[in-house]
C-alpha cells in the first residue's frame, strides 16, 4: 500500500498519506458551493465551474511529520463539516465530519506529492444540471464505500487514531472559527 507524502503550500506542515490507492478511498471531484466557498475564502481564487479534488479516506490513514500546531479549523456553520486550513500560508488541507467517531477525512489532492497512487477521479459530487439540480455520477460508491469504511474504524476502534481531534474532548485540535457574516457575504454560498 503506497505511503504519499503531502505538504502544505509553504512547506511548513509535511505529512503522509498511508496506504493510498484507487480502492482504499475515494478520489471525488466535488462541485458543491460549500467547497467552493472554502477554497475561495481561504485562497481568494475562485475556481467557478472546475469543482475541487479530493481524496476520502480515515483519518488514521494521515499523520503529520511536522508543522502538526499549524492546523486550523473553519465550519460555515456548527453542524457542518470541518474545514482544516493552513495557518502558516491559509491553504485549505483537509475536510472532517464534525464527530472523530464518524471516521471520515477528506484531503485535498493539490497537497500530495504525486497523485498516481490515488489513480484519476473515480467519481463527481454535486455536478450541476441543466434543469439547475446536481447529481453525483456514483452515489453507491460514494456514499456506500466512505459508509463502510467508517463503520469498520467505528467498530474496529481506528477511530481513536486522528490527528485531528483530542479524542478526549471530542473537539478539534483547533478553535473551531465561523466566518462572519461579512465574509460569508462575499461568498457564493
Ligand atoms: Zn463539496
Ligand atoms: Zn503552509
Amino acid at each position: 500500500m503506497p505511503d504519499v507524502p503531502f505538504s502544505c503550500p509553504c512547506g511548513e506542515i509535511k505529512g503522509t498519506l498511508h496506504g493510498a490507492t484507487p480502492t482504499s478511498g475515494n478520489h471525488v471531484r466535488c462541485y458543491c458551493s460549500a467547497c467552493r466557498a472554502a477554497v475561495l475564502y481561504t485562497t481568494g481564487v475562485d475556481v467557478e465551474d472546475r469543482g475541487v479534488e479530493l481524496y476520502q479516506t480515515t483519518p488514521d490513514k494521515i499523520s503529520f511529520e511536522q508543522g502538526q500546531e499549524n492546523l486550523a479549523v473553519f465550519s460555515f456553520s456548527p453542524k457542518k463539516l470541518l474545514r482544516y486550513r493552513a495557518s502558516c500560508c491559509g491553504a485549505p488541507l483537509f475536510t472532517m465530519l464534525p464527530t472523530p467517531k464518524f471516521a471520515l477525512a477528506g484531503v485535498m489532492t493539490d497537497l500530495l506529492a504525486d497523485k498516481t497512487a490515488i489513480g484519476p477521479v473515480a467519481m463527481e459530487a454535486f455536478v450541476p444540471q441543466p434543469d439547475g439540480s446536481s447529481k453525483h455520477t456514483s452515489v453507491v460508491r460514494l456514499y456506500g464505500g466512505t459508509m463502510w469504511r467508517a463503520l469498520v474504524a467505528r467498530i474496529t476502534g481506528r477511530w481513536k487514531q486522528t490527528p485531528f481531534f483530542d479524542i478526549a474532548t471530542g473537539k478539534p485540535v483547533a478553535e473551531i472559527y465561523v466566518p462572519t457574516p461579512e465574509e460569508r457575504a462575499r461568498l457564493p454560498l
